[in-house]
């Protein structure tokens, strides 16, 4: 028996969305607890993405509740703003402003969200810029780093703002091969310090090493939802193991 010491941070409860006519989410039931590492996987379409936009309001959800860290969104945008705060989020394609250099980036949104000074800013941002290990490119454009060097500026990014979940969508997809392990390093150790994360990956080796849970979805459904030597080892439905054979 799981016995649950806490209340989940992230609650879902019966939660569906359309797109027009199309149903892309399908009654869910889906929740986080505090720390915990939670894989998301599921073919292309699947509604995985729509699942984590829906965390900080990217996207809205029609029917059912979805309550962040105890706040219920709904259309106040106070409260959309609270949870915005507790959620950092990473996406595929980086989104890093060209304009701005690597530590404007990271500390614009510092002066301007949390309006810290401009001292306080950089100061913060170089903390996390040293902490994805890329201290040393603090004075360069996006357009000069490598693909595994601006999605570490985006996580650095996110992290300084303090969030207390961070969502991952698929932030290794656009990366050569080659990049792609360090990114998953500088998550494996953002995991091993206890952040709250839900990630979209097709990274069955870093699932297996960092996921608590896997949860496996399918039509805007949750198929499958079991810890990775479970879910690996006895996948329960014909859909994930045809899923696994794809991606293993
Ligand atoms: P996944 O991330 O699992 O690939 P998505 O959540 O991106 O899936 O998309 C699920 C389904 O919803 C897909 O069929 C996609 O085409 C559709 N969809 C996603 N975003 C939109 C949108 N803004 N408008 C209409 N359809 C969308
Ligand atoms: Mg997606």
């Amino acid at each position: 028996m799981e016995t649950r010491t806490m209340d989940p941070i992230i609650a879902m409860n019966g939660v569906s969305k359309w797109f027009g006519d199309f149903q892309v989410l399908k009654n869910l039931d889906f929740s986080v607890d505090p720390g915990e590492r939670v894989i998301l996987c599921g073919p292309s379409g699947s509604g995985k993405s729509t699942l984590i936009r829906l965390i900080n309001r990217l996207e809205e959800h029609q029917e059912g509740t979805i309550a962040v860290n105890g706040i219920e969104l709904d259309d106040d945008p106070h409260k959309i703003e609270q949870v915005r705060a507790d959620v950092g989020m990473v996406f595929q394609h980086f989104n890093l402003f060209p304009h701005l250099t690597v530590l404007e980036n990271c500390s614009i949104p510092l002066r301007l969200v949390q309006k810290k000074s401009a001292r306080e800013a950089e100061e913060l941002a170089m903390k996390y810029l040293s902490r994805v290990r890329i201290p040393d490119q603090a004075g360069k454009y996006p357009g000069q780093l490598s693909g595994g060097q601006k999605q570490r500026v985006a996580i650095a990014r996110s992290l300084s703002m303090c969030p207390r979940i961070m969502l991952f969508d698929e932030p290794t997809s656009a990366l050569d091969p080659e990049m792609v392990k360090e990114v998953l390093d500088t998550m494996v150790e953002l995991a091993r310090d206890g952040m709250t994360m839900v990630c979209v990956t097709h990274e069955m080796g870093f699932a297996k090493e960092v996921g608590d849970r896997i949860v496996f979805m399918d039509c805007g459904q949750i198929i499958e939802s079991a810890p990775p030597a479970e879910f690996f080892g006895a996948p329960r439905t014909d859909r994930a193991r045809e899923f696994l054979g794809q991606v293993l």
